[in-house]
């Protein structure tokens, strides 16, 4: 246990600011997005900059204090107990070199941030679906962008991280320069090293052709079946998923999605062709809301159209194979209109596209199929029965699965193997011993 005295010791080597339980700003440097997720560790180092982070890593190696990374805690879904928190939510700078087309982001830096930076300059970075998400906590989870299909996963188009390992040496590693580290880092990077900014290419996208068509639920089994026959048409250039919604019946909810079924397909296409390639699905069905168009590609939240303000959520997902007509029968069972279902959202995103190209990262190469992804709302009166009800619409997804799940879409789960490769995981379990043998680094 780590006593009062050795965090007023901390507080000497930082010019950022360490909370205490006792402190009134400690629950909000702790707090993350997802609110059902409250952090409690002993102290939160608020780092002002990268030589904050050095400082908080030497310092908690030097006492064994375990110690955790947080950007935006978009990814929380299980609380940090003791130890030490830093958090990087003030490393927020941002430069764009046009020339070489890419972004050098400090890892307080959201999204949103990346991409209005880039806008004026007609290029693009490899968002997801919220651009409220951390651009670090995300890529080291490989990252599955909008434009996954068409450019690949995030982590693999990172050119270089600054990290500190746990020896407290901060170091920079790229394709040359620590390569077996910096591939692990693509993807399947939390635990191994506390980044402290990444540079990564942008693409030249300034619009896309992309948003959502809604159906009302009663049509989920024929949408279903035309995208599953669809979706393995679709060239690189479109991107695609198709949703389950179970609304709540709240004000800000647009009417004709509140405490209802609807079913979406969301769209994002780069280049010519977009209205044609998406032409069967707005045949599949009576369209309810038709909101794909030509985009700015900063408005690109509209495709998902993701909550932005922090929630008490869980979530799970499960790589899976194909949507054969077993697959979208158990998948109608589970979150279909005939089901008893208390989750509100469903999704499957078909991977594929140049989320296969391999080039030794750990996130390359294991896009295949789709990612299933649940989310439950960790609210009265349900919350107690979410985490079960996920587990069981997990399992039941899982006889079609591929054995591989995107990180970033694993929610909390324990294991996480199967988020990587037989190899990748040994590599992992190797540089976890060498980089930090007291296994001080959460993931
Ligand atoms: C609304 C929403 C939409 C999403 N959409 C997508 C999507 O389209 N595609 C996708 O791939 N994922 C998506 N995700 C998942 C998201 O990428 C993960 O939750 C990711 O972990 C969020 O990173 P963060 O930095 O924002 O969150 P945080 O909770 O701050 O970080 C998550 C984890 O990353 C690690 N970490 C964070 N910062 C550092 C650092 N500086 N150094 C070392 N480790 C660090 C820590 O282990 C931390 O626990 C979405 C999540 C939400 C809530």
């Amino acid at each position: 246990m780590t006593t009062q005295l050795e965090f007023i010791t901390l507080e000497d080597l930082v010019r950022g600011e360490v909370y205490d339980p006792a402190d009134s700003d400690y629950a909000k440097e702790a707090a993350a997005f997802n609110v059902a997720v409250q952090h409690r560790p002993d102290a939160v180092l608020a780092a002002r900059d990268a030589v904050d982070v050095v400082a908080g890593v030497r310092w908690a190696s030097l006492n064994s204090v375990p110690l955790a990374v947080q950007g935006t805690g978009h990814g929380a879904e299980r609380a940090v107990e003791g130890g030490l928190l830093i958090s990087t939510r003030a490393l927020r700078s941002v430069a764009i070199d046009p020339a070489a087309r890419t972004a050098t982001v400090g890892a307080g830096v959201k999204w949103r941030q990346v991409i209005d930076a880039a806008a004026p300059f007609g290029l693009a970075p490899l968002n997801g679906s919220s651009s409220d998400v951390g651009v670090v906590g995300y890529t080291l989870g490989g990252g599955l962008p909008v434009l996954g299909r068409t450019f690949g996963f995030a982590a693999d188009s990172v050119v270089s991280f600054d990290v500190v390992t746990m020896d407290g040496v901060a170091r920079t590693v790229s394709r040359t320069r620590e390569p077996e580290l910096f591939n692990l880092l693509c993807g399947g990077g939390r635990g191994l090293a506390i980044v402290t900014s990444v540079t990564m290419r942008l693409y030249r996208v300034s619009e896309i052709y992309g948003g959502v068509l809604v159906f009302d639920g009663e049509h989920a089994s024929a949408v279903l079946r035309a995208f599953a026959a669809w979706a393995p048409t679709l060239r690189d250039a479109s991107n695609t998923a198709f949703k389950f919604l179970r609304a709540p019946d709240l004000p800000q909810v647009p009417r004709e999605l509140a405490g209802r079924l609807t079913v979406h397909v969301h769209f994002a296409h780069v280049g010519k062709g977009g209205p044609g390639a998406l032409a069967p699905m707005r045949q599949s069905a009576p369209v309810l809301i038709d909101g794909v168009g030509v985009l700015p590609y900063s408005e690109v939240d509209r495709v998902y159209n993701d909550p932005v303000d922090p929630m008490p959520f869980a979530s799970g997902g499960v790589g899976i194979k194909d949507l054969t007509p077993e697959a979208i029968d158990a998948a109608l069972a589970l979150a279909g209109p005939e089901a008893e279902c208390l989750l509100p959202m469903l999704e499957f995103r078909l991977l594929g596209g140049a989320l296969t190209s391999d080039d030794g990262r750990a996130a390359s190469a294991l896009g295949l199929g789709y990612a299933a992804h649940v989310v439950g709302v960790m609210a009265p009166p349900i919350a107690h029965l979410v985490p079960a009800e996920i587990e069981r619409t997990l399992a039941a997804l899982r006889v079609f699965g591929n054995g591989h799940t995107p990180r970033n879409f694993l929610g909390g789960a324990l294991d996480t193997s199967s988020a990587w490769s037989d190899r990748v995981n040994a590599a992992r379990a190797a540089a976890k011993d060498a980089l930090d043998p007291e296994g001080l680094l959460r993931d």
